[in-house]
């Protein structure tokens, strides 16, 4: 590096390559292996896939767990946090149980929803689908209902204070009866307008066809549907939820290309996948981060996005995602862009709104591109 040139519009780096040829800054980001970490936080991000029970902050977890007179196991982390490589799924899943048995009044879901707020506006989020099954929060008596508003509250004043915006993804889950699952069913179809879409989570050994009556119901309320599928399970998971419970999105999807003619239609319908990196590999989806198969789906044409999952079960961030794939896979500014702009493609917001959200997103991106560079290389 030996110059900085100011141009009319932006600042920018020249370098020679070992041929001696000048590469300009976005050469160097695009081309470069390890991207500069500063620069992948500071760029605009939207999210689909994260859970707010799984990313409640430590801190917030033992505050709740004293406030409602129950013991704090210790060391907190070793039971919140997922290690690097659980068994499957369930083993994955345990690590929520206590972040469950704080959650449990709407002081604490709102709370938890206003500091996932802050923690998404440090990762320069512009919107966020944040997802979570109230059913899980209601020990102690209160109603969905509460629960529900409880973090719309929360997340309407981080976006008050923080200025990232957040819809609420309500989740069914698999394995509660169907009749159980009817309080989230209702909940949902009561609050259309208020929340952004319907989700079926846990554990995926159990197929969603007993569900199905839920996601018709859902689904003629209007209501945009996800479901986790092809995670823990086979591709059929993933076929039951096109087919039978009318997904416009997957959750994950990792295991999609062990069948090759659905993963043709995936690519031919652009159904979005929406992948959680770290989570895949804690979960066992996928055995390293090397053998994830976002480059691999990424290539050969699949509608990918790129997310969390969880900020706390799992110890990352959107802004760690990107980097991680940077570094394995080589992934530059064009495969950030491109994962965003699939992502904000596949929002469960009206169009209207999509348009705002995307021409904001460039307008920042362009912003943080042009600023002068200080550092990194
Ligand atoms: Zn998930």
């Amino acid at each position: 590096m030996f110059s900085l040139k100011k141009g009319r519009f932006k600042t920018v780096l020249f370098c020679l390559n070992p041929s001696g040829q000048f590469l300009t800054f976005t050469d160097l980001l695009t081309k470069s292996k390890t991207m500069d970490s500063t620069l992948i936080r500071k760029l605009p991000k939207v999210e689909l896939h994260l859970h707010l029970d799984t990313s409640v902050h430590l801190d917030l977890i033992r505050k709740y767990l004293i406030r409602e007179g129950k013991p704090v196991p210790e060391p907190l982390a070793e039971f919140c946090i997922a290690p690097a490589k659980c068994e499957n799924l369930l083993d994955y899943l345990h690590k929520i149980d206590v972040a469950l048995d704080a959650l449990q009044s709407p002081e604490s879901i709102e709370e938890a929803a206003y500091f996932l707020s802050r923690r998404l506006a440090e990762n320069h989020h512009i919107y966020a689908e944040v997802r979570y099954a109230p059913h899980l929060n209601n020990r102690n008596g209160h109603s969905v209902q509460d629960i529900l508003d409880a973090s719309l509250r929360g997340f309407e004043q981080g976006r008050k204070d923080f200025g990232v915006e957040v819809g609420v993804i309500l989740c069914a889950l698999r394995h509660f009866t169907p009749e159980y699952n009817t309080l989230v069913t209702e909940l949902a179809v009561r609050n259309t307008g208020k929340i952004v879409g319907f989700d079926l989570a846990g554990d995926e050994n159990q197929s969603g066809a007993g569900q199905k009556a839920h996601f018709d119901k859902v689904h003629s309320a209007g209501i945009p549907i996800t479901i986790h599928a092809a995670e823990a399970w086979g591709p059929e998971r993933l076929a039951e939820a096109l087919d039978l419970l009318h997904a416009r999105r997957i959750g994950h999807g990792i295991r999609l290309e062990e069948d090759s003619d659905l993963m043709q239609r995936v690519i031919d319908q652009q159904i979005p996948l929406e992948l959680c990196p770290t989570s895949n590999v804690q979960t066992n989806a996928t055995a390293t981060i090397e053998t994830h198969p976002a480059d691999r789906y990424l290539k050969a044409g699949v509608a990918i996005t790129i997310n969390t999952d969880a900020y706390t079960t799992t110890p990352s961030d959107l802004s760690g995602e990107y980097e991680l794939l940077a570094g394995t896979f080589g992934w530059g500014l064009k495969e950030i862009k491109l994962t965003q702009e699939t992502a904000i493609r596949n929002l469960f917001v009206p169009d209207g709104k999509r348009k705002e959200i995307l021409a904001e997103f460039h307008r920042r991106w362009n912003n943080v591109l042009n600023e002068p560079v200080v550092s990194g290389f």
